[in-house]
């Protein structure tokens, strides 16, 4: 009889929970997760839930019953805390727990802003379904000046939906294209019109150095300033500039942790028998031949799977893809590779940028090493397998739309 404990509350979690179980092995498996409600997704959080044609129900992988149904405790609202790695045991609220083996999938929290004015009401983060909840009542009725600073995916998911309701939406960002350091000049731009077109103010190569309020520090968003002295009227800000792993609990106990806790292609950290896996996990690629940190969807979704079968005694290897999607105003966009491979490549283009329907190959040594495809579907799985393959294609034929991918 083995005892199992995950520490965590969203998909990585989740995934864990239902593949521990799926092995079926003799355990007793306790999540302990800090928030309040069972594991849940993020993704809706900046679309459909904040535009409010997506319910809570829809952020759920499992369904509140299904943990006691499959003899899991869950432990909501409470937060793990003091894990001895030696004698096995982690602090839940008042409880000790002692595990054979244990899951640390503790994801990632916002970066905030931290000049003047980051803690006047009306300065939101996006990470939780009550933040996703505030910013909705926020910007629902329309008509208001909403500031975005950053301009990265959520910042421009968030951008998206508030000019949906009818706000009046200025987004702030780093560098001169938006995205570029994940997706390069080209396929920024595109992005950038995108947003354009649809009526955001897009301000790059700049920085929000102070939020003004009414009131001194503690009143009401009146405004921001930016590097350059210019100040701008807002009703609100959201600070979308990337997210922190949470890793203040494994570095305490000792852990190595390093941009997330490091972990080998098993998702083993250097503590015996304690395993990490999404956000928060920063393992040994096999076909990359480093470690990544992948804080997508998809990869919470399968690390987390994978991670459940190594708290069940199942030697695993994760060498999945990265993958990731958006959506934002009518584009919607699935992308699989290696992004940091990616920047540096060519670029081959199948379709039209300007009408937003196309795929995007990165080629290194015309080797594709990602891909996406934007308001074309059906094709991210011949995407991966032709960075799977890793054989040599032709650049014309690859962007050549009478041409099947798979025939390449
Ligand atoms: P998390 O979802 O961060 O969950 C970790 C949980 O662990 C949290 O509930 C936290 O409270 C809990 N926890 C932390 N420490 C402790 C502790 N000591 N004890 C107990 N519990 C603890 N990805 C995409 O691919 N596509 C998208 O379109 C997309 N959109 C997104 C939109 C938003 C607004 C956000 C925030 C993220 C989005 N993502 C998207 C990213 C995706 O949601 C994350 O990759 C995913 O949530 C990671 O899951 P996780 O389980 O590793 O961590």
């Amino acid at each position: 009889h083995h005892r199992i404990v995950i520490v965590g509350g969203g998909l990585a979690a989740a995934r864990a929970a239902e593949s521990v179980r799926s092995e079926g092995i003799d355990a007793s498996v306790t999540v302990v997760a800090a928030e309040a409600r069972p594991p849940y997704e993020r993704p809706p959080l900046s679309k459909g839930y904040l535009l409010g044609t997506d319910d809570a129900a829809s952020t759920i992988p499992l369904d509140a019953g299904w943990y006691a149904a499959h003899d899991i405790a869950l432990h909501t609202g409470v937060e793990a805390s003091e894990l001895d790695t030696a004698a096995h045991t982690v602090r839940a609220g008042d409880e000790t727990l002692t595990y054979d083996r244990l899951l640390l999938a503790t994801g990632a929290s916002p970066r905030h802003f931290t000049g003047p004015g980051a803690s006047l009401t009306g300065v939101h983060t996006l990470r939780t379904l009550h933040d996703s909840t505030v910013l909705r009542t926020a910007i629902a009725r329309g008509g208001r000046r909403v500031v975005v600073i950053g301009s990265g995916w959520i910042g421009l998911e968030v951008a998206a939906a508030a000019t949906t309701y009818g706000n009046s939406v200025t987004v702030i960002g780093h560098g001169s294209i938006p995205l570029e350091s994940a997706v390069g000049p080209v396929i920024g731009e595109v992005f950038a019109e995108l947003h354009r077109a649809n009526g955001v103010d897009l301000r790059m190569d700049a920085a929000v150095t102070a939020i003004r309020g009414s009131g001194g520090g503690s009143g009401h968003v009146k405004g921001v300033v930016l590097g350059t002295g210019e100040e701008l009227d807002a009703d609100l800000v959201v600070v979308g500039i990337g997210a922190m792993p949470n890793t203040t609990l494994a570095a305490a106990s000792g852990i190595t942790v390093d941009n997330g806790i490091v972990t080998d292609a098993g998702l083993r950290t250097s503590a015996p028998d304690v395993f990490a896996a999404g956000d928060v996990a920063n393992a040994y690629h096999p076909v990359l031949g480093r470690r990544l940190r992948v804080d997508h969807w998809a990869n919470a979704d399968k690390q987390g799977a994978a991670a459940g079968r190594a708290l069940a005694g199942v030697d695993v290897e994760y060498a999945e893809i990265p993958y990731f999607f958006t959506d934002q105003f009518d584009l919607g966009m699935e992308y699989s590779g290696y992004g940091t491979l990616a920047a540096g490549g060519d670029l081959v283009v199948r379709g039209d940028l300007a009408t937003r329907e196309f795929v995007a190959f990165w080629l290194r040594d015309r080797h594709v090493v990602a891909g996406m495809n934007v308001n074309v579907w059906d094709v991210n799985e011949s995407v991966q397998k032709l960075i799977r393959a890793g054989v040599r294609v032709d650049p014309v034929a690859l962007a050549d739309p009478g041409v099947a991918l798979d025939s390449l």
